[in-house]
Formats: C-alpha cells, structure tokens, sequence
C-alpha cells in the first residue's frame, strides 16, 4: 500500500484533476493507494474568511459566492471534457456543502460568534468537496473507488484547528474500520476527529493551514504504508524556497531530520508535523510533481547524508519576539517555566527560544497572530511583579523572520556559523537573536521581515550557489557611460564563466533612470533608454527602493557624468548600501570634510566608493599609491602629467605644431572635454593633483593649488567655444617662442603637476631629456611617484591616461572590486 498525497495547487483545476486521475490509475496498477486530498487551492482561504465573517452578511454572500464559482466553474470544465463525468453527482454534493456552510453560518451568526469546533467543520469543507469530485472523476474512468472517513478513526487532542493525531488511538481504530480496502481509496485532508472516544458527540477537528501533508502521514503509519507520496508544484524539496531564490537547486535525499526542520522553519513544501509520523515508523517519504510526474523527486528517509555540508536554507516569516525581562529574572527559579507554562496553557506554540547567560532576558518568538494573546496571558501571569518593578514592561518585537540553516553534515564543521553571519553582514542585515540546537542540525536567526529575503538570498548565494552579484545602476551615458555598457555587454560570457554575475538594472541620461528588474537588455540599452518606460528621477529614494523591492544585495551607484551635485550625493548613496564608483573627480576635490565624511560613510556601511579613473584613466594610480601608502610607504615628492588631452597638445608643440592647430585636433579626437577651456584652465590637472595629494594624507583644498593657466591672464577666452577657437590663435606665437627657447637649451615645455614640500602646483614646465616627464606626449601620462621607498629613481605609472576604452575599463575595474569586498569580509 502507498499513500498518495495531493495538496491543493495539485487540484487548482479541472486539467489537474484529471493529471491526478491519471497519476493515480498508473500507479495503481502496481500497488494498493490510500489517495489524501486538500481542497483546490484557494478555496480554503475563502471558508476561513466565511468563518471570520460571521456578522457580516454582504461579505459573506460575497465569499460564498467565490467559493461556488470556483467549485462550479471545475466541475462544468470536467463535465465538458470528460464524456461520462457523473456532474449531477458533484452538483449534488456542492449543495449539500453549501446548505451545511449556510447552517454552521446561521448557528454562528446566532451565537455571535463562531466556535472553533464549528469553525473547523467550515475550513474543512474543501477537502470533502475535491473527494466528491475525484471520486466521480476516477469512476468516470472505469475505477472503483472507496472512501475513508478521517472522523473514523483518525483521532486527535481537543485543538480545532490546530490538532496532534493520536498515532497509537488512530492504528487501533484504523485496523477495527478498515481491515480490507478496494485497490484504491480516498480520504479527505486535513480533518481529524477529537479524542474523547466516550463522547457521544465526537468534534470535527482540523490539523493546521496545509494539514492535509499531515493526514497523509498519518494515514500511512496506520496502513503501515511502504511509502508516503506528497504530490505538489514542485519537483520535490529545494535548498531553499524556489518561489524566491532564483538559484534554487533540488535536493535528491534528506533526512527525516533534516525534512523536520526545514519545513518547522517555514519549507511550507511539508506541513511540520508530518514528518515526526513517519519517521517513528520509518516509512520512507517522497515528494513529487503532478505536473512533472516523470522527475525523480526528493526522497527522505532515514539515510544519513555523509557529506559535511549545509543542505538548505529556509525562512520563516510572522513572528513576533517576547522579551521578558528585569531583575526578577535573576536567579529566581522558576520564572522560566512560569513563562513557558503561561504560553502552553494559551496553545501558543513557541518557534525559537533564546536567554541571555545573565539570566536577565527571556526571549521566545511566537506566530504573530498570537502575540496580543501572548501579551495578556503574561499580563496575567506576572501582574505583580511587573507591578512592583521585578519586571520590565513586556516587550514585543513584531514583523520578524528566522532565518535557518539546515543540514546533518554540519555537525562538527567549522566555520559555518562564521560564513553565515557574514552573509548577514554582507546583506546589511541585523540580527535579533540567534538559535542552535545541539545536534548542530540547524542554526537560525531572527531578523527583521523587510531583510529576510535579502538574508536569505546573500546566504544562498555563499553557501550554495556562489554566484556573486554585482548590481549596476549608472548615471550617465555619454562616451564613457556608453563604452562602459558596451564592455559589460561584451564580457557576459567570460563574467559567466567566472560565475559572476553582473547586471545593470538602471541606466540614466539627462531625463532620468530607466529600471528593469530583470536587468537591462545591454544589447538594445540606447532604444530602452530613449523610450524611457519606467523612468524616474535620479534620486536615492528611487533607488533605494527599486534595491528594497527587488532584494539586491551588491548594489553599485555609477556616476560617469562630471557633476557637481550628483557628487555631492554620493554619501547618501554609500549610507544607504551602495558602494559608489566613478570617475568623477567633484567628490573628492569638494570640501575636506565632504572628503572625510564619504570615507566614514563607507566604513560605517561597509560599502566601497571608489574612484581609481580619477587620476591616470585607467591606470592603476589610486589603488597603487593607497597599497603603498599603507605600507608604510611615504610620498616625498610627486611630479606627473595628469591630463591626456594636454599631453597631446604639448607633444604636437615639440613638432612645431601651432597651439590652436594642436587643440582643434585634440578636440576634434574627443581627448579634450567638449570646451577645451576646461583643459586648458588646468583646474583639471589640478583636481587630479589634489586627489593624489589627499591620498598621500595632505590636508588641503582645491584652493591650496597654485594653478599656472595654459591661457595667460591677459588672454581674452570668453565668448563660445568656436569664438575661443578662433582667438586662441593668438597665442600660437607666444607658445612658438616658449617652445623654441626650451629647444635651445634641448628641453620641452610639459603641463606638469607636481607635490614638493607639501606644495602642490600646477604649471608648464621646460624638462630636459633625462626627465621621467620628457617623452611623454600623444596622449600619455605618466606618473613620477618619488617616496621613501622608491629613491633614488622614482616610481613610474605610464600609459594612456585619457579615452573612453581604458576609462571604461577602469571604471568596469573598480565595479569588480565590489565582489572582492564581498568575499573578504
Ligand atoms: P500544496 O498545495 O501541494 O500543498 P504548497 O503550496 O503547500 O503545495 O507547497 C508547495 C510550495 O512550497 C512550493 O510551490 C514552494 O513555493 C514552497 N516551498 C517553500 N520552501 C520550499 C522548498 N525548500 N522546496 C520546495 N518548495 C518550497
Ligand atoms: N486545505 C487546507 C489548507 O489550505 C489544508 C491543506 O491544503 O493541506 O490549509
Ligand atoms: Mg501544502
């Protein structure tokens, strides 16, 4: 004999019954069934809101209404699909439910409210309805089919609706009701019958929200079955809820301790007490699929799994955490189990329990809906000594989760609970209190419910998937922003490879961000963002919340614009979880204490802000200097061109070139900014120097930069840009000359920045040949890092300092370096 369990999404419709139907007439040709049924999915919601709306009439009718057109709309779609369906049958049966539902209402609208005994016969109406229907599906088949009435012998304590079979009671009875079944047999779900045999009146009860897992159960270790079969929408039990982590991965074997645990700790694939049954009489279990029968399933039965590992992940949400607490609590025996004692005696089941060492705080969760019930009871209980100040007012912390890992092998491995907690760290999420039991089999963690998911998917991620994210929003796609995506786009299958997985999930121009949840399409990124759906302003509540509502977890603000207040937001940003990456230079050439305040941001939010495309494009100047810096290392001097576009236009100048010759070029190849004014003011150059400064641990401002313009100070550059064009020829000559003095004496003229003495200054310089800074040109830069370290001969960084690709690059550099993080800590 096996049992067959089919829960309510396995019934949702007419097509799944007939799925169920011929799940059943296969398998019966190879063993005996007992077939358990829950009501179609939904309808159980809508008797429970009959149930809770007693004094309410239009909402009744209204609920009532729901409930018979979900029944009635399965039985015409079986009737038109199947030639000899017996529809009267089921017709028949739909009305005698309902004139029973209106009499259980009438009675209860009577008493003015509903009892829970009454209560229970109406939630459990659905479970007699799917029997009825199958049945007349099975014979419409050609099968012979008997029932099995729970109220027969599946007893239970006096808890309505949240009863405990009595195994031993229940075999008894089995054995006298049922000592020959037919081949195949059904019983409806979720229904049990109080244990007071004497009773004349035996009182419907109901075993728990998705109790029919239990029925089965315990059906099977009455008929002593070979296998309990859990039929659902899923090919079986997950590592963790596959509805919400996307990376899921089906398990094969699990423990029956295993199987317990998940599902006490929220797996509502299993209902929690149905494995205790089964495990007891060691009747192996499966889950299976209605809609994929062919897959293998998972399979719990007593084998151990021999690998040390974690198998699963689940949560649990609707908790409220009691605290108790107060000097009463210390050292008083018996308070403990004063509390606990309270809590039973109210039927409040306790999920997880916690005291702190001092003896001062009890802790427990509870389901939410009991908490105002908890609350009053230890009112009651301990009105004195709250009274009298032994006791702290009661405090209850609602809208929580628990958060559980699960597996046999992690009994005796190091390090989990390590991994585990930093997951929590990484997902910026606080932890409430925290849970193991002592066989090591699970350790859980009560966080808040808005961070429960993002708890669960950064843990998944660590322990089971190990696919780091990197999650894009970028601000700005003009040459670097568009080559930044281009590269990304271009890099999928190598990031994939690394299993790294990067999106970019919302892209802004001048108008604002577009978003996509499921990441932007980068291959068509210029046609989403021109159309503009979903666009909103570029502010941190708009990120913030699309980050909040999709759980994202390594969220990266791209800044590729150069302005002044986007810049001045990045703190908000980092404060609120993002790391921020740009190649911006306003942030960290504004005020020192702006400069300050993004560095404590970071580390308080242990997110990055990194810049490393500020200075050199993407040459790896920060990074360098930063790794020397904190070696000990210390900068004496520093000296370096600093901007590709001047080192250009100073190269051109050694060949004779004409100073607006060399420009116009410059700017025609997009080296300079589109008004090469910024360029040539040297406030570019300067900034760069002041980041380099301040990496360097000097304490100054933009204004402690002493700027030598390319532009004299006589030199008239107003008017647009093609009218500054057109004048710069008037410093053709003057440049002409500068350029021949210093080839008299076999120098250059090169825009160098440069640090001695804790000065900073900006100018044009003659070096002779055996200077770092004498060939650099066409757009190159080099950095001459002279330190303690590194003399006599200076450090030197060369290489292309300007250009979208390497820029790009750069930026594409430091986005990575977001996972690094993620791995150390
Ligand atoms: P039924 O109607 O068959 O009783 P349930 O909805 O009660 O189905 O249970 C199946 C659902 O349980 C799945 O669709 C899935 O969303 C959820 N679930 C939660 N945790 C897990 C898990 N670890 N593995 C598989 N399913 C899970
Ligand atoms: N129909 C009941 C419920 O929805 C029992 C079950 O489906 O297992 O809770
Ligand atoms: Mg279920």
């Amino acid at each position: 004999m096996r049992v067959l369990k089919f829960g309510g999404s396995s019934l949702a419709s007419a097509e799944r019954f007939r799925q169920v139907a011929d799940i059943i007439k296969d398998k019966s040709e190879s063993s005996n069934l007992a077939v358990v049924v829950s009501a179609p999915q939904g309808i159980t919601n809508h008797l429970v809101a009959m149930a809770e709306n007693i004094s309410d009439e239009a909402k009744l009718v209204t609920d009532l209404g729901h409930f018979n057109r979900a029944i009635t709309t399965i039985i015409d779609d079986l009737s038109a699909s199947i030639s000899n369906f017996n529809r009267q049958h089921c017709e028949q049966a739909l009305t005698n439910y309902e004139q029973q539902l209106t009499r259980y209402m009438q009675g209860a609208t009577l008493l003015t409210y509903c009892p829970d005994h009454i209560r229970a016969r109406i939630i459990s109406t659905g479970e007699r309805l799917s029997v009825a229907i199958l049945d007349a599906v099975l014979q419409a088949d050609g099968l012979a089919v008997s029932l099995l009435a729970p109220e027969k012998f599946l007893y239970t304590n006096n808890s309505s609706l949240n009863a405990v079979a009595d195994l031993e009671l229940s075999k008894e009875k089995y054995a006298i009701e049922y000592s020959n079944l037919s081949k195949i047999s059904l019983m409806p779900g979720f229904i049990g019958v109080n244990a007071d045999v004497n009773s004349d009146m035996p009182q419907v009860t109901t075993l728990g929200r998705n109790g029919s897992d239990y029925s089965a159960a315990v059906l099977a270790v009455c008929a002593q079955a070979e296998c309990c079969e859990i039929w659902t929408d899923v090919d079986g039990i997950y590592n963790a809820d596959p509805r919400y982590i996307k990376e899921a991965k089906l398990l094969d074997y699990l423990s029956y301790q295993e199987a317990m645990e998940l599902s006490y700790f929220g797996a509502s694939v299993l209902h929690p007490k149905t494995i205790a049954p089964i495990a007891q009489y060691h009747i192996p279990c499966l889950i299976k699929n209605t809609n994929n029968p062919s897959a293998a399933g998972t399979l719990i039965s007593h084998e151990n799994d021999q690998q040390k590992r974690v198998k699963a992940i689940s949560n649990l949400d609707d908790l409220t955490m009691v605290n108790v607490s107060g000097p009463g609590m210390k050292g008083m025996v018996g308070m403990a189990s004063r509390v606990f004692a309270t809590m039973s005696r109210e039927n409040i089941s306790l999920v997880l329990i916690s005291q702190s060492s001092s003896e001062y705080c009890i802790s427990f969760c509870i389901y939410s809906n009991d908490s105002e019930r908890a609350k009053k009871s230890l009112q009651d209980e301990f009105e004195l000594e709250l009274l009298n100040g032994l006791l702290e007012p009661l405090a209850l912390k609602g809208e929580l989760s628990i958060v559980s890992l699960v597996g046999d092998g992690m009994h005796h491995q190091r390090g989990v609970a390590a991994k585990f907690f930093s997951s929590l760290a990484q997902a910026r999420v606080n932890v409430v209190a925290i849970a193991q039991d002592s066989s090591e089999r699970s350790i859980s963690v009560v966080v808040e419910q808005r961070k429960c998911m993002d708890a669960m998917k950064v843990s998944h991620q660590n322990f089971f998937s190990h696919k780091p994210t990197i999650d894009v929003f970028l601000v700005g796609c003009g040459v670097v922003g568009s080559e930044l995506i281009a590269q990304i786009y271009r890099q999928q299958t190598s990031l994939k490879a690394q299993n790294i997985v990067l999106k970019v999930y919302g892209i802004a121009n001048s108008k604002g961000m577009v978003f996509d949840k499921e990441g932007i399409d980068l291959n068509n990124w210029q046609d989403v963002v021109a159309q503009g759906n979903n666009r909103l302003p570029v502010n941190i509540d708009s990120l913030k919340g699309f980050v909040r509502d999709n759980h994202l977890i390594n969220p990266v603000f791209v800044d590729s614009t150069s302005n002044e207040a986007l810049a001045m937001s990045y703190v908000d940003y980092l404060a609120e979880g993002f790391h921020v990456v740009t190649p911006n230079k306003k942030a960290n050439t504004a005020s020192w204490e702006y400069y300050q305040q993004l560095r404590s941001t970071a580390q308080k939010t242990n997110r990055r802000f990194l810049y490393e495309t500020t200075v050199g494009a993407g040459l790896p100047v920060i990074d360098t200097l930063q790794s020397l810096i904190k070696a000990g290392d210390e900068l004496q001097r520093f000296e370096g061109v600093l901007s590709g576009s001047l080192s250009y236009i100073f190269g051109k100048l050694d060949e004779g070139m004409p100073l607006s010759e060399a420009t116009a070029i410059a700017k025609a190849n997009g080296f300079t900014e589109p008004d090469p004014r910024d360029d040539l003011s040297g406030m570019d150059v300067a900034r760069k120097l002041l980041i380099m400064a301040r990496e360097a641990g000097m304490k100054l401002e933009l204004s402690d930069i002493t700027i030598e313009s390319v532009l004299p100070s006589d030199f008239d550059d107003s008017g647009d840009v093609s009218q500054f064009m057109n004048n710069l020829t008037q410093l053709d000559s003057v440049f002409a000359d500068r350029v021949a003095s210093a080839k008299s004496t076999g120098k250059v003229l090169r825009y160098i920045g440069n640090i001695v003495d804790g000065k900073c200054q900006v100018a044009i310089e003659e070096v002779g040949v055996d200077h770092p800074l004498f060939s650099i040109k066409e757009g190159e830069n080099a950095l001459a890092i002279h330190s303690r370290y590194y003399q006599p001969l200076p450090f030197v960084l060369r290489g292309y300092g300007a250009g979208a690709a390497v820029t790009a690059a750069g930026v594409f550099g430091d986005l990575l370096r977001t996972l690094a993080w993620e791995q150390q800590h």
